[in-house]
């Protein structure tokens, strides 16, 4: 059986998980740009890591963005795909441009959003973001499933 780390990570990097966030999300490597950063907080809503999402808020964000609500929104949606639109960082503060989809109840959504991050002592920390307008779209039972596995809507994941 293939290990979780030997799969390619959620984030398209095209690298295996083990070469990318898995070592941002056990803590063995420091996110060396605000893109890094923003990968492997996407990929940790992917996989429902909220404690990873919580501790890489800067720290004056960490009390309006409590640990069970970001479990909560992690746990509702079904996280399908990112796309970096443009990263940009000087010594201390960088933005990152981003769009991922996700499903929640039914609904095809994306966030577009611009990000800002800043340094925290050593390390990069997500501070907030500009949110674009995006449409949202049903997603019916026999739609092909926009995850792409290439199977039917209510075969893939309706419970979500
Ligand atoms: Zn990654
Ligand atoms: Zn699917």
């Amino acid at each position: 059986m293939t290990s979780l780390s030997e799969l390619s990570c959620l984030c398209n990097s095209q690298k295996s998980y083990a070469q990318c966030c898995e070592k941002l999300h056990l803590g063995n490597a420091h996110a060396k740009t605000p893109e890094q950063l923003m990968r492997s907080r996407y990929v940790a809503y992917a996989m429902k890591k909220a404690d990873y999402i919580y501790q890489t808020y800067a720290h004056d964000k960490q009390i309006e963005n409590p640990l069970n609500e970001i479990a909560e929104f992690a746990e509702s949606c079904r996280f399908i795909n990112l796309k970096i639109i443009l990263s940009d960082h000087d010594e201390n503060t960088g933005i990152v441009e981003f769009c991922v989809s996700y499903i929640f109840q039914n609904l095809l959504c994306q966030l577009h959003e611009k990000s800002r991050f800043i340094k925290e002592g050593n390390n990069w920390k997500y501070l907030d973001g500009e949110i674009f307008p995006t449409d949202e779209v049903h997603i019916g039972r026999n739609d092909t499933c926009p995850c792409g596995s290439g199977k039917k809507y209510k075969k893939c994941h309706i419970n979500v």
